[in-house]
């Protein structure tokens, strides 16, 4: 077991990892000066961080340092979200919390409690670990964390059982790239030299994509989709290669269920047709169709952009579909990629000591609801860490009318003061991944390594493992109250031990089951009851109340006839380091919607529907699809005029398959703010000047 690294009062560097909700999880060296953070730097001990990383994480020590760092454990001392508070000590804090918790487990009931949390850290240990035992022994409710990824997972576990994809390092192989409701320029940086290199070498690029993102720029078809139609455009391309003889029937008998199925719901699905809803000319689809065809090894990156609407889940399948029906796999560069979380095959639940209890589950994506209107009981008690729902979560004002429930106590358990730490009852400081250990497994580079602590702990912050074991003990469900190191030992224990040892030394990186760069169908394999690939599975046929491979009609009204949609920025990491985020919000709007309605960039301009508005600057061009608007993801309230950000218009309707989150379902009518109506507010400091509104 690792020990933490000696103080010294020089100079030294600290080999440790990225556990931040991103799919790189690069390797990183910190510099460390009379015990501080002097510089984060990309190292290259895993060939796909090569040395580099994002912007946002070489800022990092600010958030450690910042002004907004929360140092010690505080209670509220003025009304509900004022964000005032008094300091206390973390055994007035904690016995608070132990208190309060057993009070409303033994009067209203332990699903009366709503533990919330996400990837503010998507280490292996600080989550699903102490914290989740300490629940499941309280029998509080269970959380759907389906904000992201559920409608692809579930879509890429039924037809593959989450088959590892191709590797960034792969993609130079590839003769056709297609990009899809992707934009690694902001989130998953270390594919784009891959990128880069393939095009290089002479590669084709198609994106598919409503924004022209910088690698739309670059590409050679971009494929400029309407939000929500990703299904109707992958199925035209299905019905092109069944239809027109080119679908590899060999492969589909040898390695598929469910082809003549699909081909069955794909046959609606002309290139007029789906170019109808799509918004995109019958002529490229059809050319988008004849390149994917034409061209091996053909690669397809698919983000998690096409599951955010109605259609999502289907549209995942469709495009998962694609390279069994046109033959692309079994050679290097060919395939597909989706989250590669399950390539290493660990099994989270084996490191649990108290299984989950039979209680309700409440959706994530309805966090407002549930607060406002969940009864039989009603959640009395909110616990958040990792995460700052008001800022991530659908339907804003209405998680901020439930924060402010005087009968319901919350706890959140955080770095900064976030929107949602203004709301807490009690409020923990938590350790950040610079001061405390974790295991970081990438989902899209083949990275699994050791968190390892830089510098001391800022202030009395404390880590995940402490205070949920500390809260076990206060609550009498354990005797021992576990440390940091055991929680490590008993995640690292359920790691094979080949691949736990290369984690925990700092030998040789380990390598997942089918290797580093996996070739599908040579090295790796559907994990399907059959080994087949299941292009219809009946288990989410039952689940999809429309069926599968359906189109749901876009939502837009006369009211609202704009799609908003609102994209990971090259800022934060979706909510993560908004603190430093110092330009605001600004629209970005196709020229020939804003001239309809009078409008010109750096205008204020009023985005609203039934659920809410955002007062902010507009940022007009052409590197949007007509009749979509974006805001970034991951806003705080402060970057926006009226302290409300994109997620105050986003509906908490759920997704077609796996519960997912519908934000590019929101449809919102925007109108121009006249200078009288926005009184004596400074609008000059309100236009935007930063790189993010640049790209939409
Ligand atoms: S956020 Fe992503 S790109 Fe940035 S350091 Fe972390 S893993 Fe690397």
């Amino acid at each position: 077991m690792p020990t933490k690294p000696p103080r010294t009062w020089g100079r030294s560097t600290v080999d440790t990892a990225c556990p931040l909700d991103c799919p790189d999880s690069c390797s990183l060296s910190v510099s460390v000066e009379r015990g501080r953070v002097a510089a984060i730097d990309g190292s290259k001990r895993t060939p796909t961080t090569n040395g580099f990383i994002c912007a946002k994480v070489r800022r990092f020590g600010d958030r450690v340092y910042g002004l907004e760092r929360l140092l010690y454990p505080a209670v509220r001392s003025g009304r509900k979200g004022d964000g005032t508070f008094r300091r206390v000590s973390w055994d007035e804090a904690l016995q608070t919390i132990a208190e309060r918790l057993e009070e409303v487990r033994r009067t209203v009931g332990g699903e009366a409690i709503l533990p919330f949390c996400y990837g503010g850290s998507n280490g292996l240990v600080t989550q699903g670990t102490t914290d989740a035992d300490f629940f499941a022994a309280l029998g509080s409710s269970r959380l759907a964390r389906t904000l992201c990824a559920a409608p692809t997972g579930a879509a890429a576990q039924a037809m593959y059982g989450k088959m590892a994809g191709v590797a960034y390092e792969d993609y130079v192989h590839a003769r056709l790239i297609i990009v899809w409701g992707a934009n690694p320029s902001a989130s998953g940086i270390h594919l784009v030299p891959f990128i880069r290199e393939a095009r290089a070498r002479g590669a084709a690029l198609v994106v598919v994509d409503p924004r022209q993102t910088s690698l739309a720029k670059l590409a050679d078809l971009h494929v400029p989709i309407r939000p929500g139609t990703d299904v109707a455009v992958a199925l035209s391309v299905h019905r092109y290669l069944f239809e027109h003889g080119h679908a590899d029937s060999e492969f589909l008998d040898a390695h598929a269920r469910g082809a003549a199925e699909l081909r069955e719901r794909a046959r609606p699905w002309t290139f007029e047709r789906a170019g109808e809803v799509s918004g995109v000319a019958p002529a490229m689809l059809h050319e988008m169709a004849e390149r994917y065809r034409a061209t091996t090894p053909a690669v397809i990156r698919c983000g998690w952009g096409l599951e955010r609407n109605r259609n999502g889940g289907n549209a995942a399948l469709a495009v998962l579909a694609l390279p069994a029906v046109a033959g692309k796999f079994g050679v290097r560069g060919g395939g597909y990629t989706m989250s590669n979380s399950a390539a290493w095959g660990l099994a989270t639940s084996a490191w649990r000591r108290v299984p989950d209890p039979d209680t309700r589950v409440v959706n994530m994506n309805r966090l407002g609801r549930a607060l406002t209107e969940l009864d039989n009981p009603p959640v009395k008690c909110l616990f958040v860490y990792n995460c700052n729902p008001v800022a991530t979560v659908p339907d804003q004002n209405r998680i901020l009318e439930g924060l402010a429930r005087e009968d319901l106590f919350t706890v959140v358990f955080e770095q900064v003061m976030t929107d949602t730490a203004q709301f807490a009852d009690v409020l923990l400081p938590a350790t950040t991944f610079l001061e405390t250990y974790d295991i970081a497994r990438g989902y899209g580079a083949y990275n699994l390594q050791l968190v390892k602590p830089a510098i001391d702990v800022a202030g009395e912050a404390r880590s995940n493992m402490e205070v949920f074991a500390e809260l076990a003990a206060r609550l009498g469900q354990r005797d021992d109250v576990e440390g940091e190191a055991e929680t490590m030992l008993r995640v690292a224990s359920a790691i094979p031990a080949d691949v736990r040892d290369a984690v925990l030394g700092d030998g040789a990186q380990p390598l997942p089951p089918g290797g580093r760069t996996p070739v599908q169908f040579v090295d790796v394999q559907p994990r399907t009851a059959d080994g087949k690939i299941d292009l219809f599975p009946e288990a989410l046929e039952r689940e999809a109340p429309d069926g599968l491979y359906r189109f749901q009609a876009d939502p837009a009204t006369e009211q609202f006839p704009l799609a908003l949609i609102s994209p990971a920025s090259e800022k934060t990491i979706s909510s993560t380091l908004g603190e430093l985020r110092t330009a605001p919000a600004s629209l970005y709007m196709h020229g020939a919607d804003a001239a309809e309605r009078g409008i010109n960039t750096a205008d204020v301009v009023r985005v609203f529907n039934a659920l809410g508005e955002v007062h902010c600057t507009v940022t007009v061009g052409d590197a949007i699809t007509q009749g979509t608007v974006s805001l970034p993801k991951g806003l705080w309230r402060r970057h926006t005029i009226n302290g409300a950000t994109a997620t105050a218009l986003a509906p908490d309707g759920l997704t077609d398959l796996g519960g997912g989150a519908s934000f590019n379902d929101a449809r919102v009518q925007v109108t121009r703010i006249l200078p009288a109506a926005l009184g004596e507010r400074p609008v000059s400091v309100w236009v935007a000047d930063d790189a993010s509104v640049r790209e939409p």
